[in-house]
């Protein structure tokens, strides 16, 4: 879906294309038409969802229309300066057209962000953008303009109610006009948000988003090894499926992405790597080798995951487990695109297994371990997080690695293997 089919002002739409955003999230979609229409809503939804815009969008749309001059039109309550600041820079890109004015206010700084501040305050501004103790001090002193206030948004509402700011946002809204409309955002929804929720909010649409799964049909499998096991292993694994014609590579740093191409290289391996050090030609002559398959073996950062749309790639392998859930979801998803089933290897350092740990969690699913064939050595336990047992909270059951079995599940379920069929990964290494 389109900005331009929520009927939102043309000078608001030149701003979404400024900020470089082509089509609402899942979450916009659902929550940008309910806001315009002026209801209260209460989401649950996770920081990279695009749960911001999905909120302010909707405000500065009827802000520019309904603004009043010298007061606070707008209230965001958010629990960490860092995020006001965000919410913050957020709004000036997308309001950058709009006559619309906006402050952060929060603790820390010197004593000249307290005297903008309170300027702020008591001329007026558009939208503003809080942490709870910051904005409870220039209350208390008298001269904030809220008589006008239309709307309050809580963002982070659990981690607000975590870090016990509880009185602080209920002693902020005892200041509000009663009449406004009221958002609540939180990653989770535990009892204490919905008995909060239940004060401050009328008859609210309640809106569900869950953080994006990876799609169904890809396979995916993890090998847990020690660090030194990554090259020799993913030398094998690459031999055992030469017969693919695209397999991206993806790595957390841009040195190890110059290390492993450059050992795959040596090996004889059709390697290159993507990363911020290339300049933008550069890179799209990789791209462009790699699409149109004259390159089989692609070695990248993050800058890779996210968006750009490579069609048929084979496999993808995570030489390293990426930061968070969201990341690991975009790399996977880089395979089974559109109408292809998909393949995805993941390796685990010891040090990463309580990240990866978190990652299933977040999928809400384990994935599959497959044993280090025994000409490595022996390889470590899954064992993330004391206490738990080897394989538990994310052991899915230890499978035998098998490609052919992969790739025929993958390519074809009728069992043709269009003359691709992978050779014995055993007789490779
Ligand atoms: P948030 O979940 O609000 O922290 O947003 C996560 C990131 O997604 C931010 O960098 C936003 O600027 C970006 N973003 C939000 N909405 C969109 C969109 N419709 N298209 C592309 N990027 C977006």
């Amino acid at each position: 879906m389109t900005f331009k089919e929520f009927g939102l002002d043309e000078s608001l739409l030149e701003g979404i294309e400024a900020s470089g955003y082509e089509n609402a999230t899942p979450i916009q979609e659902q929550v940008i038409p309910l806001i315009l229409e002026g209801k209260d809503i209460i989401a649950s939804a996770q920081t990279g969802t695009g749960k911001t815009a999905a909120f302010l969008l909707p405000i500065i749309n009827k802000l520019i229309a309904s603004r009043i001059d010298d007061q606070v039109n707008a209230l965001v309550i958010v629990p960490t300066r860092e995020l006001a600041i965000q919410i913050a820079q957020n709004l000036e890109g997308l309001s950058y057209f709009t006559p619309i004015s906006s402050i952060a206010v929060y603790g820390g700084g010197d004593g000249s962000n307290f005297t903008t501040e309170k300027q702020a305050l008591s001329r007026g501004a558009d939208v503003v953008i809080c942490t709870p103790g910051r904005m409870i001090a220039h209350l208390n002193m008298g001269y904030v303009r809220l008589k006008g206030l239309q709307y309050l948004v809580l963002d982070e509402a659990d981690r607000m109610l975590d870090m016990g700011f509880y009185d602080d946002i209920m002693k902020i809204i005892s200041f509000l006009p009663h009449k406004r409309q009221n958002l609540l955002f939180s990653a989770t929804m535990p009892v204490k948000i919905r008995e909060l929720a239940k004060k401050i909010l009328h008859d609210p649409a309640e809106i569900n988003i869950a953080i994006s799964k990876p799609p169904a049909k890809i396979v995916q499998q993890a090998f847990v090894v020690y660090e030194t096991q990554k090259i020799p292993l993913i030398k094998w694994l690459l031999k055992s499926v030469d017969h693919f014609k695209s397999i991206l590579i993806f790595c957390s740093k841009k040195h190890n992405v110059k290390q492993l191409t450059g050992d795959l290289r040596r090996a004889r391996f059709n390697a290159k790597e993507i990363h911020s050090d290339l300049d933008q030609s550069a890179r799209e002559e990789v791209l462009l080798e790699f699409r149109s398959r004259r390159l089989q073996i692609l070695v990248a950062t993050d800058i890779l995951s996210r968006g750009i749309d490579i069609d048929n790639i084979d496999l993808v392998i995570n030489y390293d487990v990426p930061n968070d859930g969201e990341d690991y979801v975009h790399r996977i998803g880089r395979t089974a695109r559109a109408e292809t089933d998909g393949m995805a290897y993941t390796f685990i350092s010891e040090k990463e297994q309580n990240k990866f740990n978190t990652i299933e969690q977040l999928i809400g699913a384990p994935v599959p371990k497959v044993p280090v064939p025994e000409q490595f050595g022996p390889a470590p336990e899954y064992n993330p997080r004391k206490g738990r047992r080897s394989g538990g909270g994310g052991g899915g059951g230890h499978r035998r690695f098998h490609p052919q079995h992969q790739h025929q599940r993958k390519n074809n379920k009728q069992n043709n293997t269009g003359g691709k069929g992978p050779r014995n990964p055993g007789q490779q290494g």
